[in-house]
């Protein structure tokens, strides 16, 4: 995935610290190295997986309404959510960044537009750093709450001088805009349906004092997104982002689904990035993405796996594969989208999206992030002629190891900074708290 897509055989890394040094062959390499993985020769080495799109907080509520379209299925979880406290935040992070992890995702983004309680956006900072993902925390909110004719309940809306006060206080807090950084942030109003314009336009308005400091919303997800706006604003998705100021290199949108052409050509004249939520989308019936037509025009896209309730997994490996077949599907022709493309948007193209130039592919000078999947597993046999396009055309779902920042987070298919069963132990518990 470098800029030539060179595909090395009996190719080898070499880390400095947190920083890759040297890409080659093994003859190659300089022979300094303190600690040497030797994978024999039959594993795939690849950039980690780039997450655009995410809720982990989702994972304590997966398959409820599992038959419901977006506004009936919100509707069912609302009432759910506002019971959650900062305990449920902080495992259910830490549960969903472990299964990214183990499926091959290195950097994920996360999207937490609902504050009920004591939960604050911190909970999940600190858990994504516990368990050493690389991360850019989305502080959403909502400010249209049922009385004022939007989607969500009045109790888990706020005002927007509290979203604004708090947005400013997480990112002084927590956004690290240097080279490698581990946490950067966001800020979201969740969707056309869910907050004022006002929350939108003052949200692109505090971003501008802080260097890389990103804009994230949803975005012509399905046909009554788009109905919503053209009823209520009389736009399209590209002209309502741009009169507020969120149509620039500084925002990417999550689905898109119903972008038509006009839009896309607006996106990809900004350098507005799309987070293409393929599961998510057929899960919840909202449509197919356009994406060959998107990146024809040159936009920005990355992939997501979107919430875990309506996912309803956190599985980049799997996410890829659907992206391909999905668009194969949508075409209805292969150059809907090829192996490698499709593995290109969930590493490079995710990269591209959250506006990181250190991270997406690996070559000297980007973050020590690569991952490492074991060709002669079982469901590997007789994909020996293609073991790239073998990743995403053959049903597998993890990796055997991921490496974040140069330290090894998954080993022989193990998470070494956490342990999972307990982990899944103690998140049922809360999911079941919560949920009963
Ligand atoms: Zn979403």
């Amino acid at each position: 995935m470098d800029d030539e897509r060179r595909e090395i055989h009996n190719g080898a890394i070499l880390v400095q610290n947190n920083v890759i040094k040297v890409v080659g062959t093994t003859e190659e390499l300089p022979k300094v190295g303190s600690e040497v993985l030797d994978l024999q020769g039959r594993y795939v080495v690849m950039p980690g997986m780039v997450n655009t799109h995410h809720h982990f907080y989702q994972v304590l509520t997966r398959v409820i309404t599992p038959d419901g379209t977006l506004f009936p299925w919100l509707k069912s979880l609302y009432p759910i959510w506002k019971n959650m406290r900062s305990t449920d935040i902080y495992l259910s992070a830490k549960l969903a960044a472990a299964e990214l992890l183990l499926s091959g995702c290195t950097t994920s983004s996360d999207h937490l537009y609902i504050l009920p309680n004591d939960c604050r956006i911190d909970d999940e900072i600190r858990a994504l750093a516990d368990i050493g993902m690389r991360f850019t925390a989305v502080r959403g909110s909502m400010s249209i709450g049922e009385s004022d004719g939007g989607l969500p309940p009045d109790n888990v809306v706020e005002t927007i001088p509290a979203i604004l006060k708090d947005s400013q206080r997480i990112i002084e807090e927590h956004h690290d805009n240097s080279r490698h950084s581990m946490i950067r942030v966001a800020l979201g109003p969740c969707s056309p349906f869910t907050v004022t314009v006002d929350a939108m336009s003052e949200s692109a308005k505090l971003i501008e004092d802080y260097e890389g400091v990103r804009l994230h919303t949803h975005l012509a997800e399905n046909a009554d997104d788009i109905a919503y706006m053209k009823e209520k604003y009389g736009a399209r998705p590209a002209e309502w982002t741009e009169s507020l100021g969120w149509l620039s290199d500084k925002v990417w949108h999550a689905h898109c689904v119903h972008l038509d052409d006009t839009d896309i050509g607006m996106f990809a004249k900004a350098g507005t990035g799309a987070a293409h939520c393929p599961a998510s989308n057929m899960r919840l019936a909202s449509g197919a993405a356009p994406i060959r037509a998107m990146r024809d025009a040159g936009m920005r896209v990355g992939l997501g796996v979107d919430g875990s309730a309506s996912n309803d997994t956190s599985n980049m490996l799997q996410e890829a594969r659907l992206a391909l077949l999905l668009a194969r599907v949508r075409e209805v022709s292969v150059d809907g989208m090829t192996a490698r493309e499709a593995i290109e948007i969930a590493t490079r193209g995710g990269a591209e999206v959250l506006g990181r130039d250190d991270i997406g592919y690996p070559t000297p000078g980007m973050s020590a992030d690569f991952i490492a999947v074991d060709t002669h597993r079982n469901e590997f046999v007789g994909a020996h002629a293609d073991p790239v396009a073998a990743l995403v055309l053959c049903q597998t779902d993890h990796v055997d190891y991921s490496f974040v920042n140069g330290r090894k987070v998954v080993d022989q298919g193990r998470l070494t900074t956490v342990d999972y069963d307990l982990l899944a132990k103690q998140t049922r518990a809360a999911a079941i708290a919560l949920v009963s």
